[in-house]
């Protein structure tokens, strides 16, 4: 099932937990670290953390790190960010 950007999958584990029944991911999804995934008791309880993620990311608008650049929808992160996640300190977060 698609919701927004994400892709809802109903994979529930042999376990009684009913809280991991539902995966989602974003199709853009990559890898640990990236926040765009999790599991939810339901489909409509899926939806609900879809679009918590989207808002607290921003991902489409804002840099979720220092909530200032507009970011291309292409990356996570604005140019600073990115390159100071990676270690290279020659980049400055923006004020
Ligand atoms: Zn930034």
């Amino acid at each position: 099932m698609k919701y927004r950007e994400f892709e809802i999958t109903y994979n529930p584990p042999p376990i009684s937990d009913r809280r991991f029944d539902y995966e989602f991911s974003h199709g853009d999804y990559d890898g640990p670290g990236d926040s765009r995934s999790g599991t939810a008791a339901s489909y409509d309880q899926a939806k609900e953390f879809i679009d918590e993620i989207i808002r607290e990311l921003g991902y489409l608008d804002s840099c979720p790190e220092c909530h200032q650049e507009r970011v291309d929808p292409d990356h996570k992160f604005c140019d600073a960010c990115r390159h100071l996640r990676l270690g290279d300190h020659r980049f400055e977060r923006p004020k």
